[in-house]
């Protein structure tokens, strides 16, 4: 065997050792079921929050979009890939946003690398949450600014990192909206004013907001009432809650013509297929006009995480989609990950590098999808697994995995 395969195999073997090797698994996700391996179950694991994936008339948008002009893009957008589907589709997101224009990405993480590592310059100064996206920690390290790392939605030492940086350029503050794994809501409200006190700007990630928050669903920063300005740079997912595929960047107009020409992720890759352009804007326009979806999901949420925190498991604070229930330890995750399949609900564990060492938990994610009845059946089963699991190491593992906050 070769030097490199042999350095594989060590690395993998290491992973197996400490339990950490990652497979696939077979999965087909059709609304709040799942096949699993197999198996039909009830899962809490999609970003579908709005159930829109399954919708048939997204769906159609997507067949119908293929048909008119053709089932891939067939080349970079600055090429031949800039379709009328794409064209539509961020004239309409710019206007939900009320942005002067926007810019569609093949994917979230290409719009985070590529519009950081576009924006930030070596005098530069980029502050950045210390758990945002690892395609926001991956856009800082694309470009050679200095980053600096404030402590999860500390705005005061955020302030004194501000004050205390040297920068002969721009500073930004990065931030998700909305962070993953934990389900919280940045305090963008006194971020911003914090940001603006330095003449920073502000690039947020609403993966997890758009769709979700907000009247008419434009995210984060509608449901605060917060109107885009030009020291804000939003990017969306149309992933998540708009149900497709790809990504775009929300802004001014001079923005988004500086990233045409600088984001690398954007130019040299191919546009987004007019299916998932097609499928994108029926599921925005549905997202924007059902609003049933999104109080459906918030409330169904806020019940389940209600639930499962009267039950005496430690449920991080938020009002998102997102409820992570800390368990701590590695080993207790997965136990618990494979008690629930082996009920018939598939709740996925969630292990570092993902979270940060001993902070291991099971991530639920409610979709618009599920019934009251999908949230008693889990929370029976948290139930159960209260019975069975010693209170002691219940709360051990409880009290271990609150030591963050
Ligand atoms: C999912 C996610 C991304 C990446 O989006 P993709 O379209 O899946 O590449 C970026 N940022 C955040 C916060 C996310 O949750």
């Amino acid at each position: 065997m070769n030097q490199l395969e042999s350095r594989i195999q060590r690395e993998l073997a290491r992973l197996r050792e400490i339990g950490r090797e990652r497979s696939l698994s077979s999965s087909l996700v059709q609304g709040a079921r799942m096949r699993f391996e197999g198996r039909e179950v009830l899962h809490f694991a999609s970003n579908d929050y709005l159930g829109l994936s399954f919708d048939s008339r997204v769906r159609e948008a997507a067949q119908i979009a293929s048909m008119r002009y053709c089932a891939g893009a067939t080349g970079s957008r600055l090429i031949s890939g800039n379709h009328p589907e794409l064209v539509m589709l961020e004239a309409e997101l710019a206007s939900w946003h009320g942005a002067e224009a926007s810019l569609v990405f093949s994917s979230g993480y290409a719009a985070n690398i590529g519009v950081i590592s576009a924006l930030a310059q070596p005098e530069d100064v980029i502050f950045s949450d210390e758990l945002n996206h690892a395609s926001i920690i991956d856009g800082c390290r694309m470009t050679r600014s200095k980053v600096v790392v404030y402590r999860h939605a500390d705005l005061e030492h955020l302030y004194r990192l501000l004050r205390e940086t040297r920068c002969q350029g721009q500073r930004f503050v990065v931030t998700d909206a909305v962070f993953s794994m934990d389900g919280d809501i940045a305090p963008i409200g006194d971020l911003l004013g914090v940001a603006r006190r330095f003449e920073a700007v502000t690039v947020l990630d609403d993966a997890h907001g758009v769709g979700v928050l907000g009247t008419k669903g434009a995210g984060t920063l509608e449901s605060l009432g917060i109107p885009v300005a030009d020291d804000i740079v939003v990017i969306g997912t149309l992933s998540k809650a708009l149900a497709a595929q790809g990504a775009y960047v929300a802004g001014r107009r001079i923005l988004i013509d500086y990233l045409v020409n600088r984001a690398r992720s954007f130019i040299f890759s191919t546009g987004l297929a007019p299916s998932c352009a097609g499928a994108a804007r029926k599921a925005r326009k549905i997202a924007e006009h059902e609003a049933w979806r999104r109080e459906k999901v918030l409330s169904l949420s806020a019940v389940l995480r209600a639930g499962i925190r009267k039950l005496g498991y430690l449920v991080l604070d938020g009002s998102t989609t997102i409820v992570p229930v800390v368990v701590g330890d590695e080993h207790n995750v997965m136990e618990m990950s494979d008690f629930f399949l082996k009920k018939g609900v598939y709740v996925p564990a969630v292990r570092p590098p993902s979270v940060p060492e001993g902070q291991c938990r099971l991530r639920l994610c409610v979709t618009a999808a599920h019934e009251t009845s999908d949230i008693e059946r889990v929370l029976a089963i948290f139930g159960e697994w209260k019975q069975i699991a010693h209170n002691d190491y219940l709360v051990t593992s409880l009290v271990k995995g609150g030591e963050r906050r």
